[in-house]
């Protein structure tokens, strides 16, 4: 038998540790743009083509590279920012491997110009498949400029795994943005085949995050800032009316990278504890600085994890300052809960307020709330306890991820999720001369013809239209042309997100045109949805998606069915006249599968007479 061992030849080996750093265009843009920001550049422009399939652009005005380090900087471990291991432990560059340029120039194909100030020419260096073919003389601004082009060339096995343009150009703008957050005093610009995408003035950290949130921000935004001997925490955290059903926007950097910690996003959320509503994420940008001995960033590949030596003080103390700064907030009441014109509008605002009025108030959570000192902001807490009350009373009622717990009396109560198990007709042929009952503006109480039912509409609600959306979109459904058009402007990621699922809006009814950059008009909406708040229709659709979009076992058309149906059910809390609660449960009772919703939830829950009798038996 021969040996079975051989050495991989050079390119292949660089090939393969390349995988490493650059999976994408947008691992591509990260390490450029830190490059540039580790050569001191005040300004940094990015220019993709082709989501960055094409070109990969960075031109900065840093420091730029003497003609032999421009030739040596592509080669393995080439970095001029360690030399020694101790210097590992004091990094305050963002890059220390010598592996960005080297893996770049592995899988694409390399142009780069630079100058230093002190040079008259500058150098023009051609690179690809890790061979350097090409240098000259040139000149050129001070600065440098890295064109990487054609990404995975040599390796389509590689190029066939990445996603769509609009994927693609959505991580890039996430690397831009989160470098561009942590460097809020370097200009940045993004441009995206030949259009301007962002262009970002440098200025002060709040100006940078509004810059990134958008100005709508300018007044929803809390200081956070807290000093020790230890580490300091600077940064904003949003309102919690900015809070969102999708974690974006949510930024740490340590020393000005960025990390992802799950650990640290706790901290932040229990400080926001009974603040926000628990399916909320808040919106933060937190900027903690440490001394750099207390960190290890050496971690990961790709950087975005870090070990700190002691990550409980961290923990503690990300969550006390995220508290004191909101704290902070709401004892300032005058400044921070005006109402906005909107609001004065409203008839509860005009009207005046009798005693009987004050009664019901007194009674709700709401006052009470308000009325406490200081307490305004703990609404949501007492809301989501009363809720919580609510379940525990039922304590019978089937729970979709939680089935351990198997009541003796469960046998008695059919769950709706066994249908199909009924032998006398189905529970939900009520007769429609019966007196319904809503419950707490949630659930209808019904006759059946065994027992009663209860049905929760709001999830009942969901099933039906779920199903009409899944039928209409293999009949496209019918459209109501708005007489005033409304236009929507929509952030970049939000765009590219919405031009994705155009069409699909188009089956169940919506007609949206893409108007000039990031804009859109919708000239028509669904036949049965009412007009009047199309715009906010859809940005909850456009967030409820995002929501969905990590899901990867359901079609784009079926996450979109779902998040429509979710989002224009009836709501818990809204009143129903007898005819309407008839309405709804004669269509549940047509759903082909009525029992439960799309996502698993059951719609209703029988009560047999057996158990009813039962629960008065001696
Ligand atoms: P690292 O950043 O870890 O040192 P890279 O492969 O990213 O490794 O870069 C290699 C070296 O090339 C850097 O250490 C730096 O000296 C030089 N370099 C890269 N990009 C630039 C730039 N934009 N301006 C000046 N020098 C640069
Ligand atoms: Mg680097």
């Amino acid at each position: 038998m021969s040996d079975t061992i051989h050495l991989l030849p050079d390119h292949i080996a660089n090939q393969i540790a390349a995988g490493e750093v650059i999976q994408r265009p947008a691992s591509a843009v990260k390490e450029l743009l830190e490059n540039a920001v580790d050569a001191g550049a005040t300004e940094i422009r990015l220019l993709v083509n082709d989501s960055g399939k094409a070109l990969v652009q960075v031109i900065d005005n840093g420091k730029g590279m003497s003609p032999k380090d421009a030739q040596n900087a592509f080669a393995r471990h080439a970095t001029s920012k360690i030399s020694t291991i101790e210097d590992l432990f004091q990094i305050r560059t963002m890059g220390f491997r010598g592996e960005a340029l080297a893996s770049i120039a592995a899988v694409a194909q390399v142009s780069l110009k630079t100058r230093r100030e002190a040079d008259e020419l500058g150098t023009s260096v051609e690179i690809e498949n890790s061979k350097v073919t090409e240098t000259t003389a040139i000149s050129c601004a001070v600065g440098t400029s890295i064109s990487m082009k054609n990404l995975f060339f040599n390796v389509p096995a590689r190029r066939n795994f990445l996603k769509s343009n609009s994927a693609e150009l959505k991580h890039i703008i996430e690397e831009y943005t989160r470098v561009a957050l942590a460097f809020p005093e370097v200009y940045f610009s993004l441009s995206s085949n030949g259009q301007d995408v962002y262009h970002w003035e440098g200025g002060s950290f709040k100006q940078r995050a509004i810059q990134v949130l958008g100005n709508s921000y300018q007044t929803k935004l809390v200081a956070v800032g807290e000093q020790t001997d230890y580490l300091t925490i600077t940064g904003f955290v949003g309102k919690p009316e900015t809070a969102k059903k999708t974690r974006s926007d949510q930024y740490f950097f340590v020393n000005r990278r960025f990390i992802k910690s799950a650990y640290l996003h706790h901290a932040v959320a229990n400080a926001f504890d009974g603040l926000i509503a628990k399916e909320n994420f808040p919106s933060y940008i937190l900027y903690i600085d440490v001394d750099p001995t207390q960190v290890d960033i050496n971690v990961h590949p790709t950087k975005q994890e870090i070990k700190f030596e002691d990550d409980k003080i961290i923990y503690a103390f990300v969550q006390a300052a995220v508290k004191h700064a909101l704290a902070q907030f709401s004892i300032a009441p005058s400044l921070d809960f005006s109402l906005d014109a909107s609001i004065q509008q409203l008839d509860a605002i005009q009207q005046p307020f009798t005693t009987e009025k004050a009664n019901t108030a007194a009674s709700q959570s709401l006052y009470e709330g308000f009325t406490k000192k200081n307490q305004a902001h703990f609404i949501a807490k007492s809301d989501s306890a009363s809720k919580q009350d609510w379940k525990n009373f039922f304590t019978t009622l089937p729970s979709t991820d939680n089935d351990q717990t198997v009541h003796e009396s469960e046998s008695y109560i059919v769950k709706s999720s066994s249908m199909g198990l009924y032998k006398d007709g189905s529970p939900l042929q009520v007769n429609e001369e019966a007196v319904l009952m809503q419950l707490h503006q949630t659930f209808i109480v019904a006759p059946s013809h065994s027992g009663c039912i209860m049905i929760h509409q709001q999830l009942a609600h969901e099933r039906v239209l779920y199903e009409k959306f899944q039928k209409a979109s293999a009949h496209p459904h019918a459209t109501q042309k708005s007489l005033f058009p409304v236009v929507l402007e929509l952030s970049v990621s939000d765009a590219i997100l919405l031009e994705e699922i155009i069409e699909d809006l188009a089956l169940i009814g919506y007609e949206i045109e893409a108007f000039g950059p990031n804009s859109f008009i919708i000239q028509g909406i669904p036949a049965d949805v009412n007009a009047g708040n199309e715009k906010n229709a859809i940005e909850l659709l456009l967030e409820q998606f995002k929501h969905f979009s990590g899901d990867i076992k359901f079609s784009k058309r079926e996450k979109l069915i779902r998040c429509m149906a979710r989002q224009m059910a009836i709501k818990a809390g809204q009143a129903l006249t007898q005819k309407e609660m008839h309405a709804l449960i004669e269509a549940l009772g047509e759903c082909d599968i009525p029992n439960i919703t799309a996502s698993g939830a059951p719609t209703f829950v029988e009560f047999k007479e057996d158990y009813l009798n039962g629960l008065f038996s001696k």
